[in-house]
């Protein structure tokens, strides 16, 4: 089936559709960018992505987005025309295309808006959660504003690319404390020796997750404990559970970290339960 793209204003063939070359995301990864998960054709978590959205933009400076309300219909529209029942929808907001200088482009430039849906069943993720996938470790190599999410992701893809060659599906960044920031495209979590549910807190340098806040609002009404406080990479070697969340991953357990088995090396009963429960309300609240 044929993909279609929103650029600027307009739809276009997946294949055809392309940005200029001196665009500011293209030249110096001057541009942010968000996902939603897509239920029964409607985004989940949608306002909780479209504030940090708006909170990217801001903190950049990048001015000149459509409103929320002609943002939600395009993304709709998006999703509509590629026929997505279940999978991603993205957008990239970049400053737009100015001739190549460091500085902002003058006032007034328009940023460049590109909007793309793609399906990806429900069913390949459960596959993936019913056995519990593996990480690896890695430097955290990024810079210091990793609440803002930027498209500058080379250090993310550097970390998931060494994963892949490792034969794991996510890499946990840690930093030069020994300490886990997070996944290159997710939040890590453990279910400490304690039984106690264990992130790292967003005072810190990692992106505050989407999926992270709405499986805290779930813990709490499960009446779990939970302490956002970093852990070790031994720590998490020694965890009875290990998880991670992403709006493309929702819950995801972990069996094995650097090699080493988490647990009985099966998913938790924890994290198999927030993952039951994250998917029941993102898909009824979705919209
Ligand atoms: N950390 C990083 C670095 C990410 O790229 C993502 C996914 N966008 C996340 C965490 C998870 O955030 P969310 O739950 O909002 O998808």
């Amino acid at each position: 089936m044929s993909r279609v793209a929103y650029v600027n204003g307009q739809y276009h063939p997946h294949g055809q559709a392309t940005i200029h070359v001196e665009d500011r995301g293209f030249q110096f990864a001057d541009g942010v960018y968000e996902v939603w998960s897509v239920f029964d054709g409607r985004m989940a978590d949608f306002d909780g992505h479209m504030t940090r959205l708006h909170r990217s933009l801001d903190e950049l400076q990048i001015r000149g987005l459509m409103s929320r309300e002609a943002l939600m219909r395009v993304l709709h529209e998006t999703i509509r025309r590629n026929r997505v029942v279940e999978g991603l929808v993205y957008i990239q907001v970049t400053r737009g295309t100015a001739r190549r200088d460091h500085p902002f482009p003058p006032e007034g430039t328009p940023p460049s808006v590109v909007v793309t849906a793609r399906s990806l069943p429900l069913s390949k993720g459960n596959a993936s959660a019913a056995k519990g996938v593996a990480v690896v470790t890695h430097p955290d190599l990024r810079w210091g504003r990793c609440d803002i999410k930027t498209v500058g992701l080379l250090p993310n893809v550097l970390a998931k690319q060494a994963a892949k060659e490792k034969g794991a599906s996510e890499a946990w960044m840690v930093d030069d404390m020994g300490l886990v920031t997070e996944g290159s495209s997710t939040n890590a979590w453990i279910i400490d020796e304690n039984g106690k549910l264990r992130t790292r807190d967003t005072q810190a340098n990692i992106l505050r997750g989407i999926t992270r806040a709405a499986v805290m609002a779930l813990i709490e009404a499960e009446g779990l404990e939970l302490e956002e406080r970093a852990f070790t990479v031994d720590e998490a070697k020694c965890a009875r559970e290990a998880f991670y969340t992403s709006a493309s991953g929702y819950v995801m357990p972990t069996v094995s970290i650097d090699g080493t088995t988490i647990g009985d090396g099966k998913p938790g009963p924890i994290a198999t339960r927030l993952r039951t429960l994250y998917l029941e309300q993102a898909r009824r609240d979705a919209i």
